[in-house]
């Protein structure tokens, strides 16, 4: 039997909400994006929350929405998937990635304040596999030197730091929900932030700059709608949303059975020759459980999972070391050493609350097996 590397946990209620949107007059952003929208806020402690359709329309339009463009530098990570860059790249601004702590694989933060220049407007962090980078530091920095910060919560829904979430010290907190994300509708993001201002101007951007959006529009009589920004089309349909309002309410319990497996694969992965996990710092919201191993030996682990029939990932190669990067920023590729050698030897492993706790004693037994290998080779 296969294990996947990921399956969601969408119910036949979720589904049938789905349906009932299809049986409805209203498909785009309308009232179940509504229903969501103001669950989330709930859960987030938030003011507000704009559904899109994606956590890289997110970022991009958070960084529009505070005047970030050409000429412009935000200091991010370079242990992050592409799109934390690319949003900042498509904006005419410029990511500036300093490198990681080796443990957590978090941006370090006694690294950001050297990186800053004139130029520098927002610091990005990544809640990188759910822990939460130290904002409270960030914050520190982010005040001395008036700058904005942006957070790439895409894996981080759930966490907590210090007694601080989210978008609570932050100006705004970007969420994914891509199909393999804690929190799911197949493709869909949303921001969240206490700052009424900056939402109101993502909620114009993200719908063509209109000054209201289709359900204002087709409510009761015709009304004239004005453009009254150079907009984009990202906004979340009540097709999608429909999918997130139920498991809002399933949001706790899906991060409790994840800690648990968490729980499990920490304990029969300790004392493993070779091999050791990410540390976590503070609540971590669950999302991807990660080992790491020899950066020779990883590759191979990686095809011998899947002979094994187990899935696996990488989250992900350092991003500086990708063509594009190469060709358009040029960084040396041992200008950010320890985000280097944490790609090399990450690995990601099953981890979703569907799973067993016999699936992850199988996966471990493999990881176990396939490391003994090496060592009996050598
Ligand atoms: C998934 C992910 C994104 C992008 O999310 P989308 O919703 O697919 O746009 C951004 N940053 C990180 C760290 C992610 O894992």
């Amino acid at each position: 039997m296969k294990i996947e590397f990921y399956r969601h946990s969408l119910t036949e209620k979720d589904i049938q909400n789905v349906a009932d949107v299809l049986r409805s007059v209203f498909l785009t952003t309308g009232p179940v994006t509504a229903v969501f929208e103001e669950k989330f806020s709930q859960f987030a402690g938030l003011k507000q929350t704009v559904a899109l359709a994606s956590c890289t329309a997110g970022i991009q339009l958070s960084l529009l929405a505070l005047d970030i463009g050409p000429g412009d530098e935000v200091i991010t990570t370079p242990m992050t998937f592409i799109a934390t860059a690319t949003a900042i790249l498509h904006t005419g601004a410029k990511p500036v990635f300093v490198d990681i702590e080796p443990d957590t694989g978090l941006i370090d933060p006694n690294l950001v304040e050297s990186a800053v220049t004139p130029r520098t407007k927002a610091i990005m962090p990544v809640h990188l596999y759910g822990t939460m980078a130290d904002m409270r530091c960030l914050r520190t920095i982010a005040d001395r030197h008036g700058l904005f910060i942006i957070e790439d919560s895409a894996h981080c829904v759930e966490g907590e730091r210090d007694g601080v979430r989210p978008g609570h010290l932050s100006d705004v907190a970007c969420f994914s929900f891509y199909a393999t994300k804690n929190l799911t509708c197949g493709e869909g993001g949303a921001v969240a932030t206490d700052n009424e201002t900056l939402a109101g101007k993502i909620r114009t951007l993200r719908q063509h700059g209109m000054s209201k959006e289709a359900a204002d529009r087709y409510h009761g009589n015709y009304q004239h709608w004005d453009m009254v920004e150079l907009g984009w089309k990202c906004n979340m349909d009540d097709i999608h949303a429909a999918l997130l309002t139920d498991q809002m309410d399933r949001l706790e319990s899906l991060w409790k059975r994840r800690e648990e497996l968490d729980t499990l694969y920490r304990v029969a992965l300790r004392d493993v020759r070779g091999l050791s996990i990410p540390s976590i710092v503070g609540r971590s919201a669950y999302h991807l459980l990660t080992i790491q191993v020899p950066s020779d030996l990883r590759d191979d682990m990686l095809r011998e999972m899947g002979n094994r029939g187990i899935g696996v990932a990488v989250n992900y190669r350092s991003i500086h070391t990708l063509s594009w990067f190469r060709k358009h920023l040029s960084p040396k590729p041992e200008a950010f050493p320890k985000s280097l050698r944490f790609g090399e030897q990450t690995l990601s492993l099953p981890f979703y609350p569907l799973m067993a706790d016999e699936d992850v004693e199988r996966v471990a037994r493999a990881v176990k097996d396939i490391i003994s290998s090496w060592h009996s080779n050598s």
